[in-house]
């Protein structure tokens, strides 16, 4: 396989997700949070996590015939949150084959029109704070109430009964609490705040695919 095939794709950077003025101003973490979602160096990195997923899977060749693949990346339409257009995506080179591979993903959860980091972030962010609260975040942000309804039932519900997450939550000890997820999860993981990022959503990789996401769709 050529080398680089699989660079980054750049623009990223162009659709930062809203400028320090119409951030909402708060001392208790909620500041750090949205500034995580324009933080172009974590942004970069997931990039690279992606690219890597995808080379690999790429040399790993069709899981059904052991046909070369190529690219056939998915557009996507992202919305608050870095402007990632395009998963990486592929299918089998075989004529009579012509399977579709997509590989894990650190930024790009299911079919969402939000990267993966917002979802997980805001979620975190908004949590136990009171509706006046959520809702001016909510507005910086350009987020409407019922997006963050579904999430937090995607949380509670889908994501809860989901297969990954019998068998998943069985690594944390004590058990996590399930009626406080996402920031359960986030708060298990005890590291610096961008690694912390980072490990969430590695350890949210199985469940991104479009096969995994059939039992997790909203
Ligand atoms: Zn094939």
């Amino acid at each position: 396989m050529r080398a680089g095939i699989l660079n980054p794709l750049g623009g990223c950077s162009q659709g930062a997700f809203c400028s320090p003025s119409q951030c909402v101003k708060k001392k208790n973490g909620e500041t750090w949070h949205q500034s995580q979602l324009v933080d172009q160096e974590l942004q970069q990195l997931l990039e690279k996590v992606d690219a890597d997923l995808a080379q690999e899977a790429c040399q790993k060749g069709c899981l059904f015939c052991h046909g070369k693949l190529h690219r056939a990346d998915f557009d996507r339409k992202p919305r608050g949150g870095p402007q990632w257009d395009r998963r990486y995506s592929f299918c089998c080179a075989e004529e009579d084959c012509r399977r579709r591979r997509t590989p894990e993903s650190v930024r790009f959860l299911g079919r969402r029109v939000y990267a993966g980091l917002v979802v997980v972030l805001i979620s975190v962010m908004i949590h136990g704070l009171k509706p006046g609260r959520v809702r001016r975040i909510r507005e910086a942000l350009q987020i409407d109430s019922r997006t963050l309804k579904r999430w937090r039932q995607w949380w509670l519900d889908s994501f809860v009964r989901s297969s990954f997450w019998k068998a998943a939550r069985a690594r944390f000890m004590p058990p996590l609490c399930e009626r406080t997820l996402p920031l359960s999860l986030w708060l298990s993981f005890e590291l610096e705040e961008r690694q912390r990022l980072l490990a969430v959503l590695q350890f949210l990789r199985p469940i991104t695919t479009p096969t995994a996401w059939k039992e997790l769709a909203m």
